[in-house]
Protein backbone atom coordinates (compact mmCIF):
# COMPACT_ATOMS: atom_id res chain seq x y z
CA UNK A 1 0.00 0.00 0.00
CA UNK A 2 1.81 2.80 -1.40
CA UNK A 3 0.88 5.11 2.21
CA UNK A 4 2.76 3.28 3.84
CA UNK A 5 6.13 4.05 2.00
CA UNK A 6 5.27 7.84 1.69
CA UNK A 7 7.65 9.60 4.02
CA UNK A 8 7.09 11.72 6.91
CA UNK A 9 6.79 15.68 6.03
CA UNK A 10 6.62 17.02 9.61
CA UNK A 11 5.98 20.79 10.06
CA UNK A 12 7.09 23.04 13.25
CA UNK A 13 6.33 26.22 13.81
CA UNK A 14 8.65 28.02 16.54
CA UNK A 15 10.66 26.94 19.59
CA UNK A 16 11.00 28.48 23.00
CA UNK A 17 13.46 27.77 26.20
CA UNK A 18 10.24 27.27 28.34
CA UNK A 19 6.33 27.11 27.70
CA UNK A 20 5.16 30.39 26.90
CA UNK A 21 1.96 32.29 28.54
CA UNK A 22 0.38 33.05 25.08
CA UNK A 23 0.54 30.50 22.30
CA UNK A 24 -3.41 30.55 20.99
CA UNK A 25 -2.34 28.06 18.07
CA UNK A 26 0.09 26.20 20.15
CA UNK A 27 2.90 27.30 17.71
CA UNK A 28 5.40 26.52 19.75
CA UNK A 29 7.48 23.73 20.90
CA UNK A 30 9.77 23.82 24.04
CA UNK A 31 13.75 22.79 24.05
CA UNK A 32 12.81 19.91 26.09
CA UNK A 33 10.49 18.89 23.56
CA UNK A 34 12.50 18.87 20.71
CA UNK A 35 15.07 16.85 22.47
CA UNK A 36 12.53 14.65 23.18
CA UNK A 37 11.85 14.03 19.57
CA UNK A 38 14.90 14.30 18.35
CA UNK A 39 15.63 11.27 20.72
CA UNK A 40 12.79 9.06 19.16
CA UNK A 41 14.29 10.39 15.44
CA UNK A 42 17.84 9.13 16.65
CA UNK A 43 16.35 5.39 17.50
CA UNK A 44 16.77 4.37 14.12
CA UNK A 45 13.60 3.46 13.06
CA UNK A 46 13.88 6.76 10.80
CA UNK A 47 16.17 8.33 8.73
CA UNK A 48 16.20 12.47 8.88
CA UNK A 49 16.68 13.56 5.41
CA UNK A 50 17.01 16.73 3.42
CA UNK A 51 15.05 17.59 -0.02
CA UNK A 52 16.91 15.29 -2.05
CA UNK A 53 16.90 12.66 0.24
CA UNK A 54 13.01 12.63 0.30
CA UNK A 55 12.41 13.25 -3.28
CA UNK A 56 14.82 10.41 -3.22
CA UNK A 57 12.46 8.22 -1.33
CA UNK A 58 9.51 9.01 -2.40
CA UNK A 59 10.69 7.31 -5.51
CA UNK A 60 12.32 4.81 -4.20
CA UNK A 61 10.48 3.55 -0.73
CA UNK A 62 13.07 1.69 1.42
CA UNK A 63 13.94 0.87 5.26
CA UNK A 64 14.23 2.51 7.89
CA UNK A 65 11.56 5.40 6.59
CA UNK A 66 12.78 9.05 5.45
CA UNK A 67 11.48 11.54 7.38
CA UNK A 68 11.60 14.99 6.41
CA UNK A 69 11.68 17.92 8.65
CA UNK A 70 9.81 21.66 7.71
CA UNK A 71 9.75 24.47 9.63
CA UNK A 72 7.29 27.28 8.79
CA UNK A 73 7.73 30.88 9.34
CA UNK A 74 10.82 31.54 9.85
CA UNK A 75 10.85 32.77 13.25
CA UNK A 76 14.16 34.19 15.32
CA UNK A 77 13.43 30.98 17.50
CA UNK A 78 14.70 28.44 14.88
CA UNK A 79 17.83 30.38 14.77
CA UNK A 80 18.39 30.63 18.69
CA UNK A 81 17.16 26.89 19.89
CA UNK A 82 16.46 25.10 16.89
CA UNK A 83 18.72 24.83 14.58
CA UNK A 84 21.92 24.59 16.89
CA UNK A 85 19.83 21.18 17.97
CA UNK A 86 19.15 19.87 14.94
CA UNK A 87 22.24 20.44 13.13
CA UNK A 88 23.94 18.56 16.21
CA UNK A 89 21.34 15.60 15.88
CA UNK A 90 21.97 15.35 11.64
CA UNK A 91 18.66 16.65 11.21
CA UNK A 92 18.60 18.60 8.05
CA UNK A 93 15.28 20.92 7.39
CA UNK A 94 13.80 23.40 5.58
CA UNK A 95 12.64 26.66 6.57
CA UNK A 96 9.75 28.66 4.68
CA UNK A 97 9.92 32.06 5.45
CA UNK A 98 7.63 35.33 3.44
CA UNK A 99 10.61 37.53 2.30
CA UNK A 100 8.19 40.37 3.30
CA UNK A 101 8.07 39.57 6.58
CA UNK A 102 12.07 39.10 7.42
CA UNK A 103 13.22 41.11 9.95
CA UNK A 104 9.48 42.07 11.51
CA UNK A 105 6.63 39.82 13.18
CA UNK A 106 4.20 37.76 12.93
CA UNK A 107 1.82 40.83 12.02
CA UNK A 108 -0.73 38.64 10.21
CA UNK A 109 -2.00 36.68 13.61
CA UNK A 110 -4.28 39.10 15.39
CA UNK A 111 -3.55 36.83 18.50
CA UNK A 112 -0.22 35.93 17.92
CA UNK A 113 1.28 39.11 15.89
CA UNK A 114 4.83 39.96 18.20
CA UNK A 115 6.62 36.71 16.99
CA UNK A 116 9.97 38.03 15.64
CA UNK A 117 10.75 36.72 12.19
CA UNK A 118 14.62 36.31 11.53
CA UNK A 119 16.20 39.36 9.73
CA UNK A 120 18.32 38.54 6.25
CA UNK A 121 21.50 38.16 8.05
CA UNK A 122 20.10 35.18 10.33
CA UNK A 123 18.49 33.70 7.48
CA UNK A 124 21.78 33.64 5.33
CA UNK A 125 23.40 31.83 8.45
CA UNK A 126 20.73 28.65 8.40
CA UNK A 127 22.03 27.02 5.60
CA UNK A 128 25.70 26.14 7.57
CA UNK A 129 23.01 24.42 9.73
CA UNK A 130 21.65 21.88 7.24
CA UNK A 131 18.66 24.15 6.46
CA UNK A 132 17.73 24.97 3.56
CA UNK A 133 15.52 27.73 2.74
CA UNK A 134 11.91 27.76 1.30
CA UNK A 135 9.33 30.20 -0.09
CA UNK A 136 6.08 30.79 2.04
CA UNK A 137 4.49 33.38 0.13
CA UNK A 138 5.32 37.23 0.01
CA UNK A 139 3.98 38.55 3.29
CA UNK A 140 1.85 34.90 4.55
CA UNK A 141 -1.25 36.08 2.88
CA UNK A 142 -3.64 33.09 1.88
CA UNK A 143 -3.15 32.20 -1.50
CA UNK A 144 -6.59 31.42 -2.28
CA UNK A 145 -8.84 33.51 -4.92
CA UNK A 146 -5.78 35.68 -5.58
CA UNK A 147 -5.32 37.77 -8.70
CA UNK A 148 -2.98 36.90 -11.38
CA UNK A 149 -0.66 39.97 -9.56
CA UNK A 150 -1.13 38.56 -6.51
CA UNK A 151 0.16 35.24 -7.82
CA UNK A 152 3.24 36.34 -9.49
CA UNK A 153 3.81 39.04 -6.40
CA UNK A 154 3.77 35.68 -3.62
CA UNK A 155 5.33 33.46 -5.98
CA UNK A 156 7.91 35.01 -8.79
CA UNK A 157 8.95 38.10 -6.81
CA UNK A 158 8.76 35.86 -3.54
CA UNK A 159 11.39 33.24 -5.56
CA UNK A 160 13.29 36.58 -6.51
CA UNK A 161 13.52 38.19 -2.95
CA UNK A 162 14.68 35.25 -1.12
CA UNK A 163 17.43 34.36 -4.00
CA UNK A 164 18.48 38.13 -3.14
CA UNK A 165 18.21 37.70 0.36
CA UNK A 166 20.24 34.17 0.71
CA UNK A 167 22.46 33.87 -3.06
CA UNK A 168 20.44 30.79 -4.08
CA UNK A 169 16.87 30.78 -5.44
CA UNK A 170 14.33 28.65 -3.44
CA UNK A 171 13.27 25.29 -4.12
CA UNK A 172 10.64 24.70 -2.48
CA UNK A 173 7.18 26.38 -1.63
CA UNK A 174 4.79 26.10 1.17
CA UNK A 175 1.26 27.78 0.84
CA UNK A 176 0.64 29.82 4.12
CA UNK A 177 -1.84 28.44 6.48
CA UNK A 178 -1.62 24.93 4.20
CA UNK A 179 -4.51 26.60 1.85
CA UNK A 180 -4.33 26.71 -1.86
CA UNK A 181 -6.76 27.13 -4.92
CA UNK A 182 -5.88 25.45 -8.58
CA UNK A 183 -5.13 28.99 -9.51
CA UNK A 184 -2.17 29.08 -7.22
CA UNK A 185 -0.79 25.56 -7.20
CA UNK A 186 -0.14 26.14 -10.99
CA UNK A 187 2.00 29.83 -10.43
CA UNK A 188 3.95 27.94 -7.61
CA UNK A 189 4.94 25.15 -10.43
CA UNK A 190 5.55 28.25 -12.97
CA UNK A 191 7.55 30.11 -10.79
CA UNK A 192 10.06 27.28 -11.14
CA UNK A 193 10.03 25.82 -7.50
CA UNK A 194 10.96 22.07 -7.89
CA UNK A 195 8.24 20.92 -5.01
CA UNK A 196 5.22 22.44 -2.62
CA UNK A 197 4.09 21.59 0.53
CA UNK A 198 0.53 22.12 2.09
CA UNK A 199 -0.95 20.93 5.37
CA UNK A 200 -4.00 18.79 5.00
CA UNK A 201 -4.49 18.25 1.32
CA UNK A 202 -2.50 16.28 -1.10
CA UNK A 203 -2.38 16.67 -4.53
CA UNK A 204 0.31 15.91 -6.15
CA UNK A 205 4.34 17.29 -6.12
CA UNK A 206 3.23 20.76 -5.65
CA UNK A 207 0.57 20.47 -2.48
CA UNK A 208 2.39 17.54 -0.28
CA UNK A 209 0.62 17.74 3.33
CA UNK A 210 2.28 17.65 6.42
CA UNK A 211 1.93 16.38 10.09
CA UNK A 212 1.61 19.44 12.30
CA UNK A 213 3.94 19.35 15.40
CA UNK A 214 2.70 21.32 18.23
CA UNK A 215 3.02 22.77 21.64
CA UNK A 216 0.58 19.87 22.63
CA UNK A 217 2.69 17.21 21.48
CA UNK A 218 4.37 14.87 23.97
CA UNK A 219 6.74 11.71 22.75
CA UNK A 220 3.56 9.43 22.90
CA UNK A 221 1.96 11.38 20.07
CA UNK A 222 5.06 12.72 18.57
CA UNK A 223 5.81 8.81 17.62
CA UNK A 224 1.79 8.61 16.47
CA UNK A 225 3.13 11.35 13.95
CA UNK A 226 5.75 9.08 12.60
CA UNK A 227 3.37 6.45 11.73
CA UNK A 228 2.87 6.24 8.07
CA UNK A 229 -0.85 6.97 6.78
CA UNK A 230 -1.04 8.88 10.44
CA UNK A 231 -2.33 11.66 8.04
CA UNK A 232 -4.71 9.67 6.55
CA UNK A 233 -6.15 7.97 9.24
CA UNK A 234 -6.22 11.23 11.56
CA UNK A 235 -8.53 12.65 8.89
CA UNK A 236 -10.56 9.70 9.46
CA UNK A 237 -10.29 9.45 13.42
CA UNK A 238 -11.73 12.88 13.04
CA UNK A 239 -15.10 11.76 12.73
CA UNK A 240 -15.03 9.56 15.14
CA UNK A 241 -13.77 9.85 18.99
CA UNK A 242 -13.61 6.22 19.87
CA UNK A 243 -11.61 5.43 16.70
CA UNK A 244 -8.98 7.99 17.40
CA UNK A 245 -8.52 7.10 21.17
CA UNK A 246 -8.40 3.61 19.63
CA UNK A 247 -5.16 5.13 17.02
CA UNK A 248 -3.62 6.77 19.85
CA UNK A 249 -3.39 3.47 22.55
CA UNK A 250 -2.01 1.85 19.18
CA UNK A 251 0.21 4.21 18.65
CA UNK A 252 1.84 3.86 22.43
CA UNK A 253 3.10 0.71 21.14
CA UNK A 254 4.51 1.24 17.85
ZN1 LIG B 1 3.05 30.04 8.07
Amino acid sequence: MRILHDPVVLMYHGFAEAAPDHDPFSLVVTRERLAQQLGVLGRGEHVAVDLDGYLDAVARPRRPRRMLVTIDDGYQSVADIAAPMLAAAGVPALLFVPPGRVGTTSAWMDEFADEAIMDAGTLARMPAFGIEIGCHGWDHAVMVGMSDAELRRNTVEAREALADLTGTPPRTFAYPEGRFDQRALDAVRRAGFEVAFSVHDDAGRFAISRVDVNATDNAATFRLKLFPGYRRLWRLADRASVLRRTVRRVAQHI
